[in-house]
């Protein structure tokens, strides 16, 4: 039987950065992993670069029952902090858009730095790890991997959501919760694509790859300005990815295809210089030309020209490219989604460190918890912030 200061579930963007700062703050820690290699979603993200925090991070960009959880830790690790462990491993980033920080060259820059981190700390890390069991007695967690026992003083759960299973995802952390009586909030899939009913889907499909600026706004209120992309299943794009997050099934979404222009100024404009200019090539000047087409086959857009085009019909039209109401069918699911809503509830948990108070000892961050940012390294973010929060703690 082994015996270590803390033991870490979950080799992901958390579980290994909280890992590293308790191994460097002399404490014996051990990191264990089902799959085979560590990060495997740092490795997927951002396209492969990473997009491993913003700029901009605010308590306002994250999800969460509890909205004031989520500021302590964001306020204690910073993105600023991040950013200086990255240059000081060298690598180099830029800002693509909106605040979000990717790697110049690629994602697995951030793995490294989260190995060497560990391997700094001395971290004990071991791969293809199954925890049979978790036990508690009065000297810490006894836990039961395949053919041995270890145990620790503090058990941190690293084990993310449910969010793209093919990666390693598991319900695990729920079941830790749940076995020392923590409350955990109903989960579903969010920062994913949406499914479309017909003849929508006809629309998708048909111009499927297409990308259009829009804002789009969910029935609570809140509002995005990204980008939409039309794909074979429906919508997605950074915009659909974020209002995901906020939408429920049977809801309807707005979206304002043409968010760059004053739609009605705009015609009016083209009609007095040229009045016998079709409808469809009007629009297309800002709008793509196969979208048109569909939506005119929809009935959607008028087969006239500009000076055909009365007055209550422009209205119609107005409202239909600017206020283009959608029902989704659904979503795509944990297996697309990047991250999972819901999770641990976080009245369990201290804000401070993220320990359990229920259960002294054993301690939840990263994805695993009611907390979910937006797109654009918000995630990466909270788990740092919420990682180097419980390192603190677990040498008390
Ligand atoms: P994870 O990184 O999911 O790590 C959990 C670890 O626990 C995994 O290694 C898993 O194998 C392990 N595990 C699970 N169950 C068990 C078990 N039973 N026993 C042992 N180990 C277990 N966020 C951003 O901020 N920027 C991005 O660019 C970005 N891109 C993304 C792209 C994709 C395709 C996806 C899916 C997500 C992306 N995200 C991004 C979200 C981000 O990856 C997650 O929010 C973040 O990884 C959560 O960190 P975590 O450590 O809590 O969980």
């Amino acid at each position: 039987m082994e015996r270590f200061d803390a033991i870490v579930i979950g080799a992901g963007a958390a579980g290994m950065f909280c890992a590293a700062q308790a191994g460097q703050a002399g404490l014996r820690v051990l990191l264990l992993d089902n799959g085979k290699k560590p990060g495997r979603k740092i490795l997927m993200s951002g396209g492969g670069r990473c997009n491993f925090t913003n700029l901009y991070v605010e308590p306002a960009a994250y999800l969460s029952q509890n909205p004031h959880f989520c500021k302590s830790a964001l306020a204690r690790y910073t993105q600023w902090d991040f950013i200086d462990l990255v240059g000081k491993h060298g690598i180099a980033w830029h800002e693509k858009t909106l605040g979000q920080l990717f790697c110049d060259d690629s994602a697995e820059q951030i793995v490294k730095l989260l190995v060497d981190e560990c391997t700094k700390g001395n971290v004990t890390m071991r791969l293809r790890s199954e925890v049979l069991s978790v036990e508690r007695d009065e000297e810490g967690f006894s836990l039961q991997l395949n053919g041995e026992t270890v145990t620790a003083k503090k058990l941190v759960i690293a084990s993310g959501g449910l969010s793209m299973p093919g990666l390693g995802a598991t319900p695990f952390g729920y079941k830790i919760a749940e076995q020392f009586g923590l409350n955990v909030l109903p989960t579903r899939a969010g920062l994913v694509p949406f499914t479309l009913h017909k003849p929508m889907l006809d629309v998708s499909q048909t111009i499927s790859g297409v990308s259009v600026p829009s804002v789009i706004s969910a029935e609570d209120g809140t509002v995005f300005r990204e980008s939409l992309l039309f794909t074979h299943r429906g919508l997605s794009g950074p915009a659909v990815l974020q209002i995901s997050s906020y939408w429920q099934p049977g809801e309807f979404v707005t979206i304002n295809l043409l968010p760059d222009i004053d739609l009605a100024e705009f015609l009016d404009a083209q009609r007095a210089d040229h009045p016998n200019q079709s409808l469809k090539n009007t629009l297309a000047m800002h709008l793509p030309k196969r979208l048109v087409e569909c939506l005119q086959q929809l009935g959607q857009i008028p087969d006239v020209t500009l000076k055909q085009l009365n007055v209550r019909d422009q209205q119609t039209l107005v409202d239909t490219l600017t206020e283009w109401r959608v029902q989704p069918n659904g979503t795509e699911g944990y297996r697309t989604a990047e991250v999972t809503l819901g999770g641990v509830d976080t009245n369990e948990l201290s804000s401070r460190t993220m320990e359990a108070r229920k259960a002294p000892g054993l301690y939840f961050i990263g994805e695993v918890m009611d907390v979910t940012g937006w797109l654009g390294g918000y995630n990466f973010q909270w788990a740092w912030s919420s990682a180097w929060a419980c390192a603190q703690a677990l040498g008390d």
